[in-house]
């Protein structure tokens, strides 16, 4: 593709690597950026920097956090016994928004997909499991996304912990099938919670 300038053939390159754009996509915001003020554009490419050097994955949920633990795992108010399961960090701040849910996390960081080569190994369930030893949970909530992915990595979750003597429930099925957790409203998400069942 011919843009005329090197540099700017190499950000519409780089644009189409993030999830969901495409070239005509990543053209209009390189084009965005071409005509948008210095600063603004400097601000984009500061907080992309800030964010590779300064965020980094709480060592204990996995969620993003600045500091070895995160905002969630630090604060004492939270009920170390509850343990919400999510598959990434956007779930996370779904279920935080609803301002319903007092427990922990832990963010798996993906779900089993076989056909993408995508199994357990590749989540951090090694970890959950080394979590589920140490501490004292006493209900874990399978809040995976109600899809075929989802499902199948609750399954997997509820068959690994369900021996240890852990209560293991899922969030309800108010949720549309197939749809993902981070955009679904507050209302509906709670109610999920609320109405979570035994596994
Ligand atoms: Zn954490």
């Amino acid at each position: 593709m011919n843009y005329g300038s090197e540099i700017l053939a190499r950000t519409v390159d780089e644009l189409m690597r993030l999830p969901g754009i495409g070239r005509k996509t990543a053209q209009r915001l390189a084009f965005h950026l071409l005509k948008a003020p210095k600063e603004e554009a400097r601000a984009l490419a500061d907080a992309i920097i800030d964010l590779k050097d300064k965020v980094r994955f709480c060592s204990r949920c996995f969620n993003a956090s600045e500091n070895e633990l995160c905002s969630v795992c630090a604060n004492p108010g939270r009920d170390p016994s509850l343990l919400c399961i999510v598959e990434e960090t956007n779930d996370l701040l779904a279920i935080e928004r609803t301002a319903e849910f007092k427990g922990l996390y832990h963010v798996l960081q993906g779900h089993l997909s076989p056909l993408d080569g995508i199994g357990p190994d590749d989540l951090r369930i090694q970890e959950l499991m080394l979590r589920l030893e140490q501490t004292d949970v006493r209900e874990m909530i399978v809040a995976t996304n109600p899809n075929a992915e989802g499902e199948a990595t609750a399954l997997y979750l509820m068959k690994l912990v369900k021996p240890l003597g852990i209560r293991v429930t899922r969030i309800a099925r108010g949720l549309p099938v197939g749809s993902d957790l981070e955009f679904s409203d507050e209302v509906t998400l709670s109610r999920a919670l609320a109405g979570r069942q035994e596994m």
